[in-house]
């Protein structure tokens, strides 16, 4: 029987395609370390990773395995900047901090793309990524874009796609235009959650899965993180459970909500499909985006279908099929081999949520969606802050998240409410 996991719906074609992944044991006694971290998806491995090659002793739990959280399970694409436009950030806390977070997600890029290459870790990168208009009316603002980027913020990589070279790189005549961006690309998420736990293990950080922190206190000092069968106390701890750490700890959930994102893999489509055939990885103009690309086997991995009513769904493959016929209609019957969601955490203002929850408790997570890059970096950040500079974590912390409005009992239906306007909005 393949693996799944007990937290995220559905098997992925990641997990179908990793092969044999090393198991580390649960914690079972108790544990005295410099630094705890709670959640190995990506910003927790990550930490752990480069505050044990730091010299660092640390301990990292998951309550699962390791990426059963988002990053084992996403769309995989890295994007580039924050999740908001850099001119909108601009309009929000002006031109210097908007272009240090921007700077910041360079820098986030090729510390990925390094690390994995540096650990040879094969995670089947592709370049080039698209932005596609589902709306004439936006198509101004893309163009605009692409020229502000370069002038203004340094990044030269974007150029504008008419309709005509849109539909060619695409391979389907439902978009107005877009753009291109050649300086970013995807990867294959689960394989760097693998590697990035081999590297945190072979530089001694000690890893546990299938280990629940039932609670996390911070005391004279002191931190200490409780589990079924064993303890962990340490000077300071990384909370990074992201969209899945229900009431561990009521700060951060409050400020980070769980929405559920799904996405199916087709049947590879053969050589001569028309179907991205530069091998970008393509977003829409949605606020419920669609988010798209091809994998190494030639596959549509297709995502899109967000669930803003609590619960799991069912039958995730019926609405993908739809959407994607919607852009492809000759794909209106294609088998979907794989279909599987996950929880995406998101803030009011979708930055990212990185703040002192209690004395010596950074929480991260948060992302809004744009999280393979910036959680993996978030990681490498909390390790600066570890050994002694807290400079560009700061960058985070400084962002002003508000608390989801409502409390725990009415936050999800009033959120419910909100995002299903917006998806409507996308409709007109
Ligand atoms: C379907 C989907 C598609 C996405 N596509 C993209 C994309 O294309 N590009 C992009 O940039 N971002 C994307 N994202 C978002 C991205 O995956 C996340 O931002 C990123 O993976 C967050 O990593 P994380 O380590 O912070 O959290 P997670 O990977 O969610 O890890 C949190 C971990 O905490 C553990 N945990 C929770 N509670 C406890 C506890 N009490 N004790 C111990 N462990 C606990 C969980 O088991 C989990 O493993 C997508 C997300 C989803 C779900």
């Amino acid at each position: 029987m393949p693996y799944q996991s007990p937290i995220s719906p559905g098997y992925s074609w990641y997990e179908a395609t990793i092969g044999e992944r090393p198991e580390y044991q649960p914690l079972d006694g108790d544990l005295s370390v410099d630094v705890v971290i709670i959640g190995g998806g990506f910003t927790g491995l990550s930490a752990a990773a480069h505050l044990a090659q730091a010299g660092t002793r640390v301990a990292l739990i998951d309550a699962h395995r390791f990426g059963d959280g988002a990053s084992g399970r996403n769309g995989g694409q890295l994007g580039t900047g924050q999740r908001a436009w850099g001119e909108e950030l601009e309009g929000q806390i002006g031109f210097t901090r908007a272009k240090a977070l921007f700077d910041l997600a360079e820098d986030a890029k090729a510390h990925l793309l390094n690390f994995a290459a540096t650990h040879r870790i094969d995670i089947d990168y592709r370049p080039g990524q698209m932005s596609v208009v589902h709306k004439r009316r936006y198509l101004k603002s893309y163009q605009a874009h692409v020229q502000l980027m370069a002038e203004r913020f340094g990044y030269a990589h974007l150029s504008f796609m008419d309709a005509q070279e849109t539909a060619q790189r695409l391979g389907s005549a439902r978009y107005f235009g877009g753009l291109r961006d050649a300086g970013t690309g995807h990867i294959h998420p689960l394989k760097l959650v693998v590697g990035t736990a081999q590297v945190a293990a072979q530089a001694g950080a000690l890893l546990h899965e299938m280990t629940k922190a039932t609670s996390i206190v911070s005391s004279g000092g002191k931190v200490r993180v409780t589990t079924k069968r064993g303890t962990i106390t340490a000077d300071k701890a990384l909370l990074a459970v992201n969209a899945y750490g229900e009431n561990l700890e009521p700060v951060s959930a409050s400020h980070v909500m769980p929405i559920g994102s799904f996405i199916g893999a087709t049947v590879p489509l053969g050589n001569d499909s028309p179907v991205i055939p530069g091998g970008e990885s393509v977003d829409d103009s949605r606020f419920v985006v669609r988010y798209f690309r091809k994998s190494a086997d030639g596959r549509l991995l297709f995502g899109g279908r967000e669930i803003y009513a609590p619960g799991d769904p069912k039958d995730i493959h019926i609405p993908i099929r739809k959407q994607i016929a919607e852009i492809y209609p000759q794909l209106k019957d294609v088998e979907i081999t794989h279909a599987w969601g996950g929880y995406v955490g998101i803030t009011i203002p979708r930055q990212p949520f990185v703040r002192e929850v209690m004395p010596n408790v950074i929480a991260a997570g948060g992302y809004s969606g744009h999280g393979v890059m910036l959680s993996n970096f978030v990681g490498k950040l909390y390790a600066e802050t570890i050994t002694g500079n807290r400079d560009r974590l700061k960058l985070f912390e400084e962002l002003r998240i508000p608390p989801f409005p409502g409390g725990r009992r009415l936050r999800t239906p009033l959120l419910f409410l909100a995002l299903n306007w917006y998806a409507l909005r996308d409709r007109f």
